[in-house]
């Protein structure tokens, strides 16, 4: 199994193009055209789990966290990425890292979160905006299911918990062809008038390629006809946070603790608490204030996230109950969706978790 293999698996589950615009996910070091001897997942590279792939003869790892987020004009050791660097390099390791397309892919690092937690009816918070394309194209009705079937192949009509959506409209279509054309019906010369049907349906923009390959090898014209354009919807798919329902309703410091024990919380921080029971719940793993104003608006009972900042609190008052557990606590399941999504295409291949805690921060 080739490295590439493996990386393109992992794209598929969490698309690059998802990423924030602050972020440097994908391939960090090292040359992919390489057969993988084991996969070691892991949150934060260090020198640590650098030594800890050698010993367990894994060529790959895998991080939450990217190492690399800046351009570097010298490589010479003097701090901890560096010296990763250098040390992957000179071991044939390569490095790879999903980060915040896993943070937003559908079945991600926030749907691990709320699995843990116990919520049923998860969906993401704060869908993206602006990455979706509304594709439309014409075709004579005895091929519209199969040029429907391959535009879903290729990533058409997903939303939410649905796929194959696309909406299906009967018109006609002319066209005249020229000398030199192979025209599916009439001759050349001559007007044709063709009964077709219209069928419309939405894509992310990252698969637009994709889909355009697709229309054009199932679509039986020359020249097949089809609009794309984008559309300022947001997509159920993929955004930022999950909200979901407990169950039953629990008191507040009783949740609390049970996410303390979940997530073996050294110190959980909170708001002060109002009596409420919590039921509804949106949650973000590592640092997850941004989400505020959606969260509030959500009208979540609480809302369960890594790391917010002092006057964060004072935004939510009594609204909302505020559980802050940690960055790395929040997220240390990420490495089991990794493991996840390789296994499932691989399942025999030589895959291991770290077992380097990286938390730089500690509790007295
Ligand atoms: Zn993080």
């Amino acid at each position: 199994m080739k490295i590439e293999e493996v990386v393109r698996t992992l794209e598929r589950f969490a698309p690059l193009p998802l990423q924030d615009g602050f972020d440097n996910a994908g391939l960090q070091i090292g040359l992919t055209d390489v057969e993988t001897t084991g996969v070691l997942l892991c949150l934060d590279v260090t020198e640590a789990v650098l030594i800890e792939a050698m010993q367990l003869r894994c060529n790959l790892i895998v991080s939450h966290h990217p190492l690399l987020f800046k351009g570097y004009t010298s490589l010479t050791g003097k701090d901890y990425t560096e010296r990763c660097i250098i040390q992957a390099i000179k071991n044939n390791i390569v490095i790879y890292s999903a980060h915040t397309n896993l943070d937003n892919a559908t079945g991600g690092v926030n749907f691990k979160i709320a699995e843990k937690i116990g919520l049923n009816h998860v969906r993401i918070l704060a869908p993206k905006e602006n990455i979706l394309l509304k594709l439309v194209t014409y075709v004579p009705s005895t091929y519209a299911n199969k040029v429907r079937n391959a535009l879903f192949i290729a990533g058409c009509g997903n939303t939410g918990n649905y796929d194959s959506c696309s909406y299906s409209s009967e018109g006609r279509g002319t066209f005249r062809a020229k000398e030199g054309a192979k025209p599916f019906c009439g001759s050349i010369g001559k007007l044709c008038d063709q009964e077709e049907i219209k069928i419309e349906t939405i894509l992310p923009a990252y698969k637009k390629t994709e889909a355009v390959k697709a229309l054009i090898e199932a679509h039986p014209y020359e020249e097949p006809a089809y609009d794309l354009y984008p559309i300022v919807n947001t997509w159920a798919q993929a955004g930022a946070g999950v909200i979901g329902n407990l169950e039953e309703p629990e008191p507040e410091l009783d949740f609390l603790k049970r996410i303390k024990k979940i997530f073996d919380v050294g110190c959980l921080k909170h708001n002060g608490f109002s009596g409420r029971f919590i039921r509804k719940v949106a949650l973000c793993g590592g640092a997850g204030a941004f989400l505020l104003p959606q969260v509030l608006r959500s009208k979540a009972d609480a809302f369960i996230t890594g790391e917010m900042k002092y006057h964060d609190y004072f935004k939510c008052e009594a609204d909302i109950l505020i559980g802050e557990m940690g960055h790395y606590e929040s997220e240390q399941y990420t490495k089991d969706v990794l493991r996840f999504v390789i296994t499932e295409m691989f399942p025999y291949l030589n895959i291991h978790i770290s077992k380097e805690n990286t938390n730089p921060i500690k509790y007295l």
